[in-house]
């Protein structure tokens, strides 16, 4: 399935995805969830475009990127043969790449500043797009990563929907990596319940069943179906 690299070949991918779609639907179900309640999010950062081709002709349709300038590269050209497709931005955005990235993606998951929010509403108005933006939540309120305090969530929610007009629909997070996570998924599940969001991006190759019984609608998961990595982008 894999080579030394470690990248799968198409065949392995189409056979990782299966797997990655069956373990979704028996967690959906031992959850008593619908599985149609789960949106898997093939996460294709640094893989070639011959592996989104590969996941593509499976069927998937819904793929998150972490920066803007690659996915401006890989995506353009498989859209137009793909319709219905769903490009998730998953990584960090800077205000001078919100316009590109308002182009290229359908939904923006990591909205987590007021000048970030305000960079693309002010792009949605000039450019008008359906498009749905996730606010972001540092759960483990750790110093250097980037997501909104949880603290800070009603603030600058309440911006993005009064001042802004921002259609934020759902929070993301990333729990810190020597925790466990279902403490940062039972946060974040909550603060959306809270905050009437029903879309909550949570969830990666090594934990998104666990994501899924705590109430994740959107998993993010990229090395169980794409292989490892060759470069690091996380
Ligand atoms: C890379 C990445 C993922 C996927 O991680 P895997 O462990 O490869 O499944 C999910 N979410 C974000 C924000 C990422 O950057």
């Amino acid at each position: 399935m894999s080579d030394t690299t470690g990248a799968a070949e198409p065949a392995g991918i189409a056979t990782a995805l299966a797997e990655v779609r069956r373990e979704i639907a028996a967690s959906a179900a031992s959850a008593e969830r619908a599985p149609g309640d789960v949106t898997l999010v093939a996460v294709s950062k640094t893989q070639p475009v011959a592996s989104l081709k590969a996941a593509l002709a499976t069927g998937q349709r819904v793929f998150g990127e972490n920066r803007v300038q690659e996915a401006a590269a890989k995506w353009p050209e498989l859209r137009a043969d793909h319709p219905g497709l769903e490009l998730h931005l998953i990584g960090p955005l800077q205000t001078n790449k919100v316009k590109e990235a308002v182009a290229l993606f359908d939904v923006i998951e990591t909205v987590d500043r007021p000048k970030l929010a305000a960079a693309l509403a002010t792009e949605l108005a000039r450019a008008p797009k359906h498009l749905r933006c996730y606010i972001e939540i540092n759960t483990g309120a750790e110093p250097q990563k980037a997501g909104v305090d949880p603290a800070d969530l009603e603030t600058l929610l309440a911006l993005c929907r009064n001042d802004y007009k921002l259609p934020v629909t759902g929070l993301m997070c990333i729990p810190p990596q020597d925790e466990d996570p279902a403490l940062h998924f039972a946060l974040l599940a909550d603060l959306a319940r809270r905050h009437q969001l029903s879309e909550i991006s949570m969830g990666m190759s090594g934990d998104f069943p666990l994501a899924i019984r705590f109430g994740a609608t959107h998993v993010r998961v990229g090395t169980a179906i794409f292989g490892t990595r060759l470069v690091s982008a996380l």
